[in-house]
């Protein structure tokens, strides 16, 4: 009941033709680049366009375990939401970017484009009046450097993470 490529619990579940299940997000990052991905515990290929959600199972693993997923849910809207905030910025919406800090977003977390803050974004844009709404707002405008190191030290250790269950993967396989 968990994903194998991300180890939490499964979120929007596809069932594979080779019957693996993984998060519908975590494939499609997998096959975003490539027309030719490989199922990561057995190798068998994997349709595009990808299989549909599957209700049942995901009822499943929500009767099975409710918060984890409930958890799981609400951080993706909250990255989700980051994700508008940076676009807007950068983008130069102001009333967007109005708007979504009203909603409350957190303006200081870092984004999944680039690991930078929306303010950051807004900035290396030339976004006046976005940079001065998001400073109004309490973007914090030092430690944003020392945050992108971190968001790519973080990045980095999935990647490897990821790497190593795959090879545990290929190995249990065997
Ligand atoms: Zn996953
Ligand atoms: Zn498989």
């Amino acid at each position: 009941m968990t994903c194998a490529i991300c180890m939490e619990v499964l979120l929007n579940a596809v069932q594979l033709p080779c019957s693996h299940v993984f998060d519908a997000a975590c494939l499609q990052h997998l096959t975003a680049h490539t027309s030719s991905a490989a199922c990561p515990l057995c190798r068998s290929h994997i349709p595009s366009p990808l299989p549909a959600v599957s209700d049942e199972l995901q009822r499943r693993v929500e009767a099975k375990y409710p918060q984890q997923v409930d958890a799981r849910r609400q951080l993706k809207v909250q990255s989700d939401a980051v994700l508008a905030l940076y676009d807007a910025a950068s983008m130069g919406l102001t009333e967007a970017v109005h708007s979504l800090l009203e909603a409350g977003v957190k303006l200081n977390t870092l984004s999944e484009r680039d690991g930078s803050t929306a303010l950051y974004a807004a900035a290396r844009e030339g976004r006046k009046t976005v940079v001065e709404a998001l400073l109004a707002h309490g973007a914090d405008v030092d430690t944003s450097d020392k945050e992108r190191k971190a968001a790519k030290l973080a990045a980095m250790e999935a990647r490897v993470a990821a790497y190593m269950a795959q090879q545990q993967a290929q190995k249990d396989a065997q």
